[in-house]
């Protein structure tokens, strides 16, 4: 049994970069203002990165959002992601370490691989070792090795939800650049009303006025978050969206404290 409880935090793209800066540009003064938030956080820990403009981007570019394009294109594309999502790990590394967290970068590609763009084999036997020797584990969106396309996207989502899964993660926050789910895509729609709670009465209609991003992004947006959010959802895990751009909303979360975001019940 773990002595400690294990949270699970997805910084998304959208709040630690530019996401639609060219060249992709890491967004330094959200970065290091979560970093400190994080500071105080005793229990174990794993932090997941959206690829924002490291990674959409040049996934775009490489024809990773079109399921008909040539193998060799999307072989292609593997060094420019991998250097992308690896400079972007490597700057949340230097700044998380900087704030006294011991923090080391797992990169997906080494080890995972998928098939037609779903997990099929992920080893977490170093992600477990590190956690039990009290490093923070910081992760990443990455590009893959795919058995039967090549290669494709993980996506920062898909490894939040699976590594919950995997090490029952009693706790997990998913930031992002809205304030939790909405009715309607409040890029979009401006007058878009907040959702508080997700639960088995609500969760189809809100599904159904869900959408993806409206940035370069080739994961899905909040359309998918939510459905693999969902599918982990129990009465023993806290899982909630918040808006990781409003500075004390991370830190109120970790402390168990109320603020405006969105939580899936089951
Ligand atoms: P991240 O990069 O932080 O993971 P995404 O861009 O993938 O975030 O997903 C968040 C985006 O999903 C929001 O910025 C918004 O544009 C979009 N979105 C679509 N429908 C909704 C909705 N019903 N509620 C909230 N956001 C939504």
């Amino acid at each position: 049994m773990r002595l400690k409880p294990l949270t699970i935090i997805k910084l998304g793209g959208s709040a630690i970069t530019y996401k639609d800066s060219t060249p992709p540009k890491v967004n330094e003064v959200n970065l290091s203002r979560i970093a400190k938030e994080l500071r105080a956080y005793r229990g174990e820990l794993i932090i997941v990165l959206g690829g924002g403009a490291h990674g959409h981007q040049a996934a775009h570019s490489y024809g990773y959002a079109d399921p008909n394009s040539p193998k060799e294109q999307l072989l292609k594309g593997i060094p420019p992601i991998r250097h992308n999502m690896a400079a972007l790990a490597s700057s949340v590394e230097t700044s998380l370490n900087k704030e006294g967290i011991p923090a080391i970068v797992i990169s997906p590609f080494t080890s995972v691989t998928l098939r037609n763009g779903l997990i099929h084999d992920f080893p977490i036997n170093i992600i477990r070792k590190s956690l039990e020797n009290g490093l923070v584990v910081l992760t990443h969106g990455d590009v893959c090795f795919d058995e039967e396309t090549s290669a494709s996207i993980l996506s920062g989502d898909t490894i939040a939800v699976y590594l919950a899964k995997e090490l029952n993660a009693e706790t997990i926050l998913i930031g992002t650049d809205v304030d939790g789910v909405m009715d309607d895509n409040p890029k979009l729609n401006p007058s878009a009303k907040h959702i508080p709670v997700i639960n088995q009465e609500n969760k189809e209609s809100i599904l159904s006025k869900t959408g993806p991003s409206t940035n370069t992004d080739v994961t899905g947006g909040m359309l998918k978050k939510l459905s693999e959010l969902l599918e982990i959802s129990n009465q023993n895990r806290e899982i909630i969206i918040f808006n990781l751009t409003v500075p004390n909303r991370l830190n109120l979360l970790l402390q168990n404290e109320s603020t405006i975001c969105t939580i899936i019940q089951s």
